[in-house]
């Protein structure tokens, strides 16, 4: 019964955390108000509640705005049930609490989705999942500072140094240090280390020589990592 009642509270969460997380994107991308109603993208009508409603909203819809009969865009959607697929896994591997999850997963969302689109994110956005999940998981993080204050300050000073030098985000320094706030600075080390390889490998992959977002690969690496190391 307890597992029935987690599946619809992490489905339900995973779809609407999809959602903002698009939202949210999108907002960002486009330098608009993150606050007040969305609207459809062709012809501006504020959408109403069943139009938001995640998945339901589009099929009863027929994928075209009841207004202007525009085609709406499958990438809220598409992001909606990846959030919920993902998060669903992350449960099954970890069986970490459904809220953590939901706020964790949109959160990366989020980052991910800017960092890739514009190679920076918003700090309000940064700061105030960091502090969110800090404060959900307060006495786990006030003894992780109280036992591995040294190694947290040694594992990102060199970052800090980094970062300052313009060879990574501020934004991935604060990400780190959160993941050794909430996870333990092993498991961020790991992270880190998992993260700096595979953007090491799509570097050289790939034909450009542009830098690359490192967010994606760290929230990646932190999802991988929670369902393999925990
Ligand atoms: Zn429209």
């Amino acid at each position: 019964m307890n597992n029935i009642l987690n599946l619809i509270i992490l489905t339900v969460g995973g779809l609407a955390g999809g959602s903002f997380a698009t939202c949210m994107v999108t907002r960002y991308v486009h330098h608009q108000s993150p606050w007040g109603r969305s609207a459809c993208e062709h012809c501006h009508h504020q959408l109403t509640w069943w139009q938001l409603i995640p998945v339901v909203g589009v099929l009863i819809q027929r994928r075209r705005c009841a207004w202007c009969r525009q085609p709406i865009s499958w990438q809220s959607t598409g992001s909606e049930l990846a959030c919920t697929g993902i998060i669903l896994a992350e449960w099954w591997c970890t069986k970490l609490p459904p809220v953590h999850l939901i706020i964790l997963v949109t959160w990366l969302a989020i980052l991910t989705g800017e960092d890739a689109a514009t190679q920076t994110v918003c700090p309000g956005m940064l700061w105030g999942g960091t502090l969110l999940l800090g404060t959900l998981t307060l006495p786990v993080v006030l003894t992780t500072v109280r036992l591995h204050l040294s190694f947290i300050l040694l594992l990102l000073g060199p970052l800090l140094v980094l970062a300052w030098r313009r060879q990574l985000g501020s934004a991935d320094v604060v990400l780190t240090g959160a993941v050794a706030l909430l996870y333990g600075p092993r498991f961020a080390c790991a992270v880190l280390f998992g993260a700096a390889g595979a953007a090491l490998l799509a570097f050289l992959l790939r034909r450009s020589r542009h830098s690359l977002p490192f967010i994606p690969f760290l929230a990646g690496a932190l999802l991988i990592g929670l369902a393999v190391l925990r």
